[in-house]
């Protein structure tokens, strides 16, 4: 019999899945510095982020087959080494696309109607501040018309596009390997809509565009920092969905004090777990803990590709 570890879970789809097809599962996260030791069981391993699956695992675990990553980035495993090792490393890509895509239009609607800053107020001010805020509030905009510059336009870039699209808004985007083609617009009764979109320069996303929405991975210097934010719209929206360390967190606090950035919506931090506080507290960022691809129905697709991929593996 075949078995894996899910150290990290897998959604019950993907284990029901599994375990259809005769392998075992077994869900109970074991510890990082007790993993090798457990290992020896296994023919097979699945990760989210927070299981690391190093040269030391790989080396001190014979037996293992394959390394399955439920998501997207692999920064948790030594992917090259592995695959040395003849190890089978395989990750879900796709599967959250929409659910990152979907919450960047979150931090989008919050910050222009300044959800991030009445939530924090109307608790603690009471109702001597209602109409205080209400004016404060009063200069909310609409995002139909607008134009969402898209930076990284990848798998979840071009998923943030079709949304983007649908609610009316105009899309620029750039990509370090230009694209030019079409998203297609899907709606009720199987109606679809193909609409050209042809990546343009950075420079004319950073420029043109009222809102900024980040969609690269990590790299070494940040994306968008204080040469940028010199250069961006006044009163412009920005949006990090993507990774730590792809915005300069200082120039960005920089341009919202200074009024040129209007707000920020951020899932990701230079500091996972613990990002500054100067950016915690900061009235004009919207703010969630990393949860692009934590929704029901990613975590559902995560689940049945990675199964598929591991029965597709093993029965090959
Ligand atoms: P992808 O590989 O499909 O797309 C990334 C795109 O960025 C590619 O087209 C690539 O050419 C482009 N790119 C790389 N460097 C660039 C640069 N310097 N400038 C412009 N374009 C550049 O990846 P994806 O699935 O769309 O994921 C994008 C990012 O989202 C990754 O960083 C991933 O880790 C992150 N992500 C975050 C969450 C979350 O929970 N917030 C969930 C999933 C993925």
């Amino acid at each position: 019999m075949t078995r894996i570890l899910a150290n990290d879970g897998i959604d019950p789809i993907g284990k029901r899945l599994l375990e259809e097809a005769g392998f075992i599962v077994d869900t109970e996260t074991v510890a990082q510095d007790k993993l090798i030791e457990a290992l020896q069981n296994y023919d097979g391993i699945t990760v989210r982020s927070a299981t690391k699956v190093r040269k030391d695992v790989i080396d001190a675990c014979p037996n293992l087959k394959l390394i399955g990553r439920g998501g997207v980035g692999m920064d948790n495993i030594d992917v090259e080494y592995a695959r040395e090792k003849g190890i089978a490393v395989v990750n879900t890509p796709a599967a959250s696309s929409l659910s990152v895509a979907e919450l960047v239009f979150a931090h989008l609607f919050t910050g222009v109607r300044f959800l991030q800053d009445s939530n924090r107020k109307m608790p603690v001010e009471g109702a001597a501040s209602f109409n205080k805020l209400k004016k404060d509030y009063a200069k909310g905009v609409e995002l139909k018309g607008k134009t969402l510059g898209i930076i990284g336009f990848g798998r979840i870039g071009r998923a943030t596009a079709s949304v983007a699209l649908g609610l009316g808004m105009n899309v620029l985007a750039y990509d370090l390997y230009p694209f030019e083609g079409a998203i297609t617009l899907k709606f009720q009764g199987g109606l679809s809509l193909d609409i050209p979109v042809k990546t343009v320069a950075l420079e004319e996303v950073i420029k043109n565009s009222d809102f900024i929405t980040l969609h690269t991975p990590f790299a070494d210097r940040p994306i968008l920092g204080a040469a940028e934010f010199d250069q961006v719209k006044p009163g412009v929206g920005i949006v990090n969905c993507s990774r730590g360390g792809t915005i300069d967190e200082q120039a960005l606090i920089n341009a919202l004090d200074s009024g040129k950035v209007a707000f920020a919506g951020l899932d990701v931090f230079d500091n996972e777990p613990t990002p500054l506080e100067a950016i915690l507290k900061h009235p004009k960022i919207s703010l969630t803990p990393h949860i692009g691809a934590a929704t029901n129905e990613a975590q559902e697709r995560i689940g049945e590709e990675l199964a598929s991929l591991i029965i597709a593996h093993f029965n090959k």
